[in-house]
């Protein structure tokens, strides 16, 4: 399993018990963990909170400077304690990591870091460990390396809340060993003076695309030129999140809900919420920089070759003019490849648990509970992978749990 890679020899010196664990600091467990807090459960003594991190603050710790919490990037308030929102040209990073931080020390949530789980089985995870596909009873243990060190952790019940973050995706393009440029994924960007000089194609149709398009643009004298490519129309919708329709974002939840409901792999609802109609969007379009060359098929050692763009009558798009795909076989020199192209539920230490379906998903009511495995639930994952739907989550998780323990 690839979450071993580069783990310490195992040694499980002693071995700790715990009613319920929450694994994963960002806002899911957060909120997970307040809830049980709520319910009288007491960090340290019957739950535990463990987080991969060096400090607090999720996913969020390690986005770039320029990401802020303005009108494109929204955080809800954990629940219980209102985040300050001192500027909106604060990076979000330190905002979230300060606020988070302060949340765990409000309420005595004593998250254990850095500890990174690499393993989760069913029983009590003798020397071969237990694959658990059958008997679904009893505890649950977790390997831990923390300190270095590979420990055990058992628990009655584990509330899995690690997000995406750890799990970068690129696609497969025929050609990609080959190329001879720099290529780097959202997860791996710093600023936009890494980029001087250079002609980036920036991958993908979601918002961190849109934003790194309009940060490296010619204009800014950074980097020489740009090229946008998306496998679609960009999804440009006519609101925004301050002018919002009511209906935003529930339906993507619902249709991601009914994926889960049934097994199969679910969508970001993240990046299917679409491109708002903010002004320096659609300036952005106006001069050339938000327009989509289609996508392309081939890359080559310093080029990528364009082809097989989606159909799509330009005409019937919120923002027409933001579509121009290539003709097909068109070669484009570039320097730098910058995969936008998403991220995946960072799951692979549950695998022992063997909780997926043929298809991939893993199947999930009551947007929490795991199907396969009542010792398990699910907070972040599919429809409340949002900064709304984990908080939603989390609360939930917390509530499920605590009722399962008492029964
Ligand atoms: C660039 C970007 C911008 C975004 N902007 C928005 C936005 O504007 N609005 C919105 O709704 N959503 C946004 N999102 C999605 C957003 O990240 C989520 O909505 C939410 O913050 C995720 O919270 P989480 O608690 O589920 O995960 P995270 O914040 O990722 O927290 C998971 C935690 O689990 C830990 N962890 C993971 N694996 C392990 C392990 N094996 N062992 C121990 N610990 C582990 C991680 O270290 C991390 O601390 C954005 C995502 C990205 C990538």
């Amino acid at each position: 399993m690839d979450a071993d890679a580069g783990s310490p020899a195992e040694s499980h010196e002693g071995s700790e018990s715990y009613e319920v664990v929450v694994l994963g600091a960002g806002q899911a467990g957060l909120a997970a963990a307040h809830a049980l807090v709520r319910k009288g459960y007491i960090a340290g003594e019957d739950m535990l909170v463990l987080d991969g991190n060096d400090g607090p603050g999720g996913a969020w710790r390690h986005r770039w400077d320029s990401l802020t919490l303005g009108r494109a990037h929204g955080i809800a308030d954990l629940p219980g304690m209102a985040m300050p929102r001192p500027d909106e040209n604060v990076p979000a990073s330190s905002l979230v990591a300060d606020y988070y931080g302060n949340y765990e020390e409000a309420f005595g949530l004593k998250v254990r870091r850095p500890a990174r789980v690499i393993r989760v089985e069913g029983g009590e995870g003798g020397e071969a460990g237990v694959s658990d596909e059958g008997d679904r009873t009893g505890p649950l243990t977790l390997t831990v390396v923390l300190d270095e060190r590979c420990t055990r952790i058992t628990t009655r019940l584990l509330i899995n809340a690690t997000g995406t973050w750890t799990h970068p995706y690129i696609p497969y393009v025929p050609g990609i060993e080959r190329f001879a440029g720099r290529q780097l994924h959202t997860a791996d960007y710093h600023r936009r003076e890494d980029f001087a000089g250079e002609k980036v194609l920036v991958v993908g149709g979601g918002l961190s695309a849109v934003q790194f398009l309009l940060e490296l643009a010619p204009g800014s004298g950074v980097a020489r030129s740009t090229v946008w490519a998306t496998r679609r129309p960009p999804n440009f919708v006519d609101y925004t999140f301050d002018n919002s329709k009511a209906s935003w974002g529930r339906d993507v939840e619902r249709r991601v809900r009914d994926d889960t409901e049934r097994g199969r792999r679910p969508a970001s609802v993240v990046a299917n919420t679409g491109i708002p109609a903010l002004p320096e969007y659609l300036a952005g379009v106006a001069d050339g920089t938000l327009v989509s060359r289609g996508m392309f098929t081939g890359i080559n050692e310093y080029s990528v070759t364009f082809g097989g763009a989606d159909g799509a009558d330009a005409t019937s798009l919120v923002q027409p003019d933001s579509w121009r795909p290539f003709p097909d076989g068109h070669e484009e020199a570039v320097d730098v490849i910058f995969w936008n192209t998403g991220f995946r539920p960072a799951l692979t230490h549950l695998a022992p648990l063997h909780l997926r379906e043929p298809g991939g998903g893993i199947t999930v009511t009551n947007e929490v509970e795991v199907v396969r495995d009542d010792r398990v639930l699910l907070a972040g994952y599919g429809s409340t992978a949002s900064t709304v739907g984990a908080n939603r989550a989390g609360r939930l998780a917390g509530q499920v749990a605590a009722r399962r323990l008492a029964g």
